[in-house]
């Protein structure tokens, strides 16, 4: 289906900025690093899955659901938003919660553990991590029909074709701020986890022959495979929208950053934490960007880049849950 005919809600009223990042650009060296501060999109706290949000929550509400069930990490971002947009639309929201760092589930937490309460979660499931994820959510389905209540299941992350729509959109929304901008990127580094974000803005660039490389900067998983899950999902992405896919050779998923696992905090992210708090005034995010802009960094440092390359950094979210990793962020 055309994008501009699926339904949409919309939960942030304007582009997100992009902005050079001077400082960090100096401190390093080069190259010439900017921002696209999806951040700063709306509901509680925003970040990248609202953009996924806004065509998945539509069809829910098309499809007359009056609850959201979805699943995530202990922290999950995705989990906070999701409730946000049912608190917004009035709809109910179940969570399945994944421990995949064993025993990582602690009641009491902050970050974004404290807002799923806050915002409401109907029920909260918490599971060991490679549980059936699926399964679980398709249980809470069950249950909510046998109680007279319909309710629509978002995958992690909100990572299908549907959701990777709310980056083809990102990708345009770029490409029309570099033309007005008057700037050329020479390459877009983004973080890559359950890769609708990346497999989107992947689409979206190839769809405009936009002729800029697409780094992703995996938090999970090993290169090879995370490529696979990335291209899966946008030749997935591409025929739900009616757009060429992209060839396997555009996906790029470098995984020297994970360190030893997800959720999991490297030095370097704590560095790039840091960095991007003291020097330009940005939250980053422990799991996600974090990590990523240690690698964009870690590339910088390489030389992956020309010294006077325009670098776009997509800033995909995360701040609530750096409060729940105060003891290792604090100096
Ligand atoms: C989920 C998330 C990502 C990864 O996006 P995917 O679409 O899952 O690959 C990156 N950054 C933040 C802050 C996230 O919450």
């Amino acid at each position: 289906m055309k994008l501009e005919a699926l339904p949409r809600r919309r939960y942030t009223p304007h582009p997100t900025p992009i902005q050079k990042l001077d400082r960090l650009s100096k401190h390093l060296g080069g190259p010439q690093i900017w921002i696209k501060r999806d951040d700063l999109t709306g509901l509680a706290g925003g970040g990248n899955k609202t953009r996924k949000l806004e065509f998945l929550v539509a069809d829910a509400l098309r499809q007359g659901a009056d609850t959201l069930v979805t699943v995530g990490a202990v922290q999950s971002n995705h989990c906070r938003l999701t409730l946000a947009a049912a608190a917004h639309e009035g709809l109910k929201c179940r969570l399945v919660l994944e421990q995949r760092v064993p025993g990582s589930y602690r009641k009491e937490a902050s970050g974004n553990n404290f807002l799923f309460d806050l915002l409401g979660a109907e029920t909260l499931t918490v599971l060991e991590g490679g549980s059936d994820l699926s399964g679980a959510m398709q249980a809470e389905a069950e249950k909510l029909k046998s109680l007279g209540r319909k309710g629509y299941v978002i995958p992690g992350g909100g990572s299908n074709a549907l959701g990777a729509m709310g980056y083809v959109v990102c990708a345009r929304e770029i490409l029309a701020q570099c033309l007005d901008m008057g700037l050329a990127f020479d390459e877009i580094v983004v973080a890559s986890g359950s890769a609708g974000t990346h497999a989107g803005l992947l689409v979206g660039f190839n769809a405009a022959n936009a002729g800029v490389p697409l780094t992703g900067l995996n938090v999970r998983r090993p290169r090879a495979e995370q490529e696979g899950n990335v291209h899966k999902l946008a030749v997935e992405a591409a025929a739900f929208a009616g757009l060429p896919a992209p060839s396997r050779d555009s996906v790029v998923a470098f995984d020297d950053w994970v360190g030893p696992g997800y959720s999991i905090p490297t030095d370097e992210m704590v560095e790039a934490v840091r960095l991007f708090a003291s020097l330009e005034g940005v939250l980053l995010d422990p799991v996600y960007t974090g990590k990523a802009a240690a690698g964009l960094i870690g590339l910088a440092r390489r030389d992956h880049f020309k010294p006077d390359a325009n670098v776009l950094f997509v800033h995909t979210g995360g701040a609530p849950s750096l409060f729940a990793y105060q003891d290792i962020l604090a100096s």
